[in-house]
């Protein structure tokens, strides 16, 4: 038995499914889980030796790379000085200053501890400045666990919210409508139906249905929506945040939102979120206005020093040139997939990319799903065993970094080679 295994076993006993965040437990993908012992650059090393290439990337804030040494050294040199004071302390400001320098429609920022927490509390500011209680949000897009979000789609184009799990109440998800992405006339015809549609929920790329683009106009036809009908426009960019570029999703396709969510990327691997937005929007929060939210670890003195030297990192780093070598890996992975018969489609944007295993173009939820989520935990599989760490869920992003060498970009794609379909 591999130490992963005990280890696995054992945290079975004590911790729900053995893991702390579900999709880890690998279960899509038919595999127990592998315990990292460490990581350093593109690498994950095992509790049991095996080395692994690394295109999950921590669900993406290691753009950097694993143990990046400035990161590294930035978070060692706070903790020496204590972990939390419960008051305020510079870092917090300059990391401020870094978010409202880099993205365009962020005017003022608070600081959380996930992204979960900054989808939550920007939900909370918009339904305060407006007054209105309904959210809309695309099926396949993820923000979260907050209840308002946890909804599972009802058939139809445009249906009302039911919950998406147990311990969601009816009456907190009915106020959450949804659509499929890329759909701007469902989200017009919701607006004609309702008028107490509080915000729009987006993320302006989506990257948990796999990665699937915005539709030329789709996103500036929510900015025109939601303005016309007095909603906010929120972006969910804690997957697009500083990894699309440095200005995130809104600085690439040029819309300006009202509020922006954060996370991921900006901890550089510490628990961090933040939203941030119009000025005269975020007034409204406590304690200098009157809608609550608070958070006894928010601005953590060690989480800041690390975001803080991703930041200044990623400021200098060659967005465009890694960009280019992702595309370059991901349609030469694709490419040897199709050349065995198999039929793939590519999404890539910036360092992002998933390769759905089906014929047709992949716009949305109903699309991706057309995937052959078999043939994927196959992939899956194959691809670890020859030490490559794929997502163990074929509606996942792969993510490359700064880290990542020739070397294993060459390991992968040989790897690929040999997966018989
Ligand atoms: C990961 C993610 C979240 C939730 O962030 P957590 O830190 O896991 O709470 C929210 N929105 C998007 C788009 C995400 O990818």
């Amino acid at each position: 038995m591999t130490t992963s295994a005990q280890l696995f076993a054992t945290a079975k006993t004590l911790i729900p499914g053995g893991v702390n965040s579900p999709v880890r437990a690998c279960k899509s993908v038919g595999c127990d889980p592998l315990f990292i012992a460490r990581a350093a650059g593109s690498k994950l090393f095992t509790v049991d030796g095996d080395e692994l290439v690394d295109f999950v990337m921590s669900w993406g804030p290691m753009l950097l790379g694993h143990a990046h040494p400035g990161v590294t050294e930035a978070a060692r040199a706070a903790m020496l000085d204590g972990a939390s004071y419960g008051a305020p302390c510079p870092a917090e400001v300059a990391m401020a200053q870094a978010v409202v320098d880099a993205v365009p429609g962020i005017e003022m920022v608070r600081m959380v501890n996930s992204g979960t927490e900054a989808t939550m509390s920007a939900l909370r500011l918009a339904r305060g400045v407006t007054g209105k209680d309904a959210v809309i949000k695309f099926e396949g897009c993820y923000h979260g666990h907050g209840d308002a979000f946890l909804t599972a789609a009802g058939s139809g184009v445009a249906t009302f919210g039911i919950p998406g799990t147990p311990g969601v109440p009816e009456g907190t998800v009915r106020h959450t409508l949804t659509v499929p992405y890329n759909d701007l006339d469902g989200v017009a015809a919701l607006f004609a139906a309702h008028d107490d549609i509080a915000a729009v929920i987006v993320e302006p790329v989506a990257g948990n249905m796999g990665l699937v683009l915005p539709k030329p106009g789709f996103l500036q036809g929510l900015r025109e929506l939601t303005t016309r009908h007095g909603a906010l426009l929120i972006f969910d960019e804690v997957i697009t945040g500083f990894r699309l570029a440095y200005g995130g999703a809104q600085s690439v396709f040029g819309i300006d939102p009202d509020l922006t969510c954060l996370g991921k990327i900006i901890g550089g691997g510490f628990p961090v979120g933040a939203y941030g937005g119009k000025r005269r929007f975020m007034e409204r929060i406590s304690p200098e206005g009157d809608i609550y939210q608070a958070g006894t670890l928010s601005g953590n003195p060690v989480a800041m020093a690390a975001g803080l030297a991703t930041l200044a990192a990623l400021a200098q780093a060659d967005y465009a040139w890694l960009a280019a070598r992702t595309e370059s890996f991901a349609s030469t992975l694709a490419g040897i997939l199709a050349d065995k018969g198999l039929p793939v489609v590519r999404n890539r944007i910036a360092s992002i990319f998933t390769l759905f295993f089906t014929e047709s173009p992949v716009t949305d939820f109903a699309t991706a799903k057309t995937a052959d989520s078999a043939r994927y935990a196959r992939f899956y599989a194959h691809m670890r065993a020859r030490g490559v760490n794929l997502a163990p869920s074929g509606f996942e992003c792969a993510f490359t970094s700064f880290a990542h060498t020739d070397a294993d970009l060459e390991k992968t794609l040989d790897a690929a080679k040999a997966f018989a379909g």
